[in-house]
């Protein structure tokens, strides 16, 4: 047991939570709770970019908000292991470097991250498992355990002077979960007795009706898919899908298949899991790539990384025969097990038929039950709005139809409209007096992570992306005259993306005309302002001409 002192504070304080992250979207969830001098954060997720978003990595929580409160930031719980947990935890590390609590598999899984950025020294990580009681500040922390599709997640019980707030994290109800610990009810139904001021509940799943399916109905579907497989098979899921590793792995000792693991994430997360004990595997059923050349086909299983049709994960390199050492070959069998996440749909559409293309037999969500949601769905949230009793209650993790659908279903059960709070990223919610209060909207933008520049791509380079895809770029360069104020010598446009260049002499030479034309002002003006004046008339021109909006930059050279 762990205990942080907590500072008082002489106003009079208010149960205050500002959801950072995860509200209005499926992903990069992160909430504040905080009540006076006191503030946590519950999970620092990221989020993988919508395929409108060009060349962005991936995406992370606005925190702005926490900024100013680095002094009252007492620590960061994480629910489980899921990068939409964890995956900005080590950008929010290096902003605000508090103590850190997850339960064992996900501290090793946020270990991964830590040595990749070196930073495991300094930073404070706490185990909590599910059962403990930890005091940080005011609040009285209570992991409890939940079902999802990742082994030890768990929900919080968080106990403030103000009243018990209870958060789901990511759940469902599975009576016959992989691991065989199913969500504990019994703890639910304890906080229930005591009473519950507020539920922050997940909502992915709250516009599918009736119950999500147990993990153990995949098993008859990955025993056919195996036992007719004529040669190879490759099954692709998240790197953090450790229980459907798990799955795959009973049943192919069943088919006598050997795996080998395709993917620096899949690797580093099952050594972990393996290591912490959450993820059994015979020494002798775990081979190499290289192994596998000598090994029969039917007796091989590669799980591999990039269902959703990542450029640099495995399946996406085999797809496009650019992995180093693998090719798909005739006969292989290729197993999509995950869903799509939205706005990834046309790139894993494009996966499956490049896979089809080469040869392979390919499985996937709606040929197949390859997959079930680790979410759940209408009638188990149902059974924790009643079983929990909450007063407030402010549905989590979805987006706004996820949310709304949820409100929707907790007025069915009899909660008055004005206890719930339908809101996106960035709306306090303060409970005053016994009653529920939405504030005004703190930032919860989206932070643009591409590649080592953090924050530094806001929407103004996104447009210029999205035109760059859409009409490629024209440059313009020309000599010029400050004191005559005009062009000199022989305009250069150079163009990639947006014509021909062989068909387009007449539309070029008629741009250039355009910047000789333009590029003529009073004598004495900088270069800058006239650049921007061509281009300005470059843009219009090339609209005129060709409906299309191509980037256009100039450079004039002094001369
Ligand atoms: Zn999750
Ligand atoms: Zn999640």
């Amino acid at each position: 047991m762990t205990t942080i002192p907590a500072r008082r504070s002489k106003l009079t304080a208010k149960l205050r939570i500002v959801p950072l992250g995860g509200l209005g979207e499926v992903g990069k969830n992160m909430m504040s709770i905080e009540y006076g001098r006191n503030l946590i954060v519950i999970d620092s997720g990221m989020m993988f970019p919508e395929s409108d978003m060009l060349g962005v990595d991936y995406i992370l929580p606005d925190w702005e908000y926490l900024l100013d409160k680095k002094e009252i930031l007492r620590a960061v719980l994480i629910t489980h292991g899921h990068l939409d947990h964890i995956g900005a935890l080590t950008h929010f590390l290096k902003e605000f470097n508090v103590p850190v609590y997850a339960t064992r598999l996900t501290r090793g899984l946020i270990e991964v991250k830590l040595k990749d950025e070196q930073m495991l020294e300094t930073t404070n990580l706490h185990t909590y498992t599910a059962g403990d009681v930890i005091n940080i500040g005011p609040f009285t922390i209570e992991p409890y355990h939940v079902c999802h599709s990742i082994p030890d997640s768990v929900g919080l019980g968080i106990t403030t002077p103000a009243g018990l707030i209870v958060h789901s994290g990511d759940f469902k109800l599975d009576h016959t979960p992989v691991d065989g610990w199913p969500t504990d009810q019994a703890k639910l139904a304890e906080f229930s007795r005591r009473g519950v001021l507020m539920l922050l509940s997940d909502s992915t799943n709250a516009d599918q009706p009736g119950a999500t399916p147990s993990e153990a109905v995949l098993e008859n579907s990955f025993h056919q898919i195996m036992r007719e497989a004529p040669g190879r098979l490759i099954i692709a899921t998240f790197a953090s899908l450790i229980s459907r590793i798990q799955q795959i792995v009973n049943v192919a000792e069943r088919h006598n298949r050997k795996i080998a693991i395709a993917g620096r994430s899949m690797v580093e997360n099952t050594k972990m899991a393996r290591e912490l004990g959450y993820l059994t595997i015979p020494d002798n059923m775990l081979v190499s790539l290289d192994e596998v050349k000598n090994l029969p086909p039917q007796q091989v299983i590669i799980m591999a990384t990039g269902s959703q049709g990542e450029p640099m994960a495995v399946l996406n390199r085999l797809a496009t025969g650019r992995h180093h050492s693998l090719q798909i070959q005739d006969q292989d069998t290729v197993v999509l097990s995950s869903h799509t996440i939205p706005g990834n749909e046309e790139t894993t559409h494009s996966l499956i038929n490049r896979l089809f293309q080469r040869g392979a037999d390919v499985y996937y969500g709606p040929v197949a039950q390859t997959h079930v949601s680790g979410h759940a769905s209408q009638e188990e949230l149902k059974l924790l709005l009643n079983m929990l009793r909450p007063k407030f209650f402010v549905p989590v993790h979805g987006e706004l139809r996820h949310l709304t659908q949820h409100g929707k279903i907790a007025q069915q059960l009899g909660m008055p409209k004005s206890n719930i709070a339908v809101i996106e990223n960035g709306y306090p919610v303060t409970i005053d007096e016994d009653q529920l209060e939405i504030g005004q909207r703190v930032p919860g933008d989206y932070v643009f992570v591409d590649g080592s520049l953090v924050g530094e791509v806001g929407p103004m380079v996104m447009n210029q992306r999205d035109g760059l895809a859409q009409s490629g770029f024209v440059t313009a360069i020309a000599g010029y005259d400050r004191q005559a104020g005009r062009a000199v010598g022989q305009p250069r446009i150079i163009t990639r993306g947006f014509v021909y260049v062989p068909d387009a002499d007449d539309l070029l030479s008629r741009a250039e005309d355009v910047v000789r034309a333009t590029a003529s002002v009073q004598g004495g003006t900088g270069p800058h302002k006239v650049e921007e004046k061509v281009e300005r008339a470059l843009s219009s021109f090339f609209y005129r001409e060709t409906k299309r909006r191509p980037v256009v930059t100039v450079a004039l050279m002094e001369v």
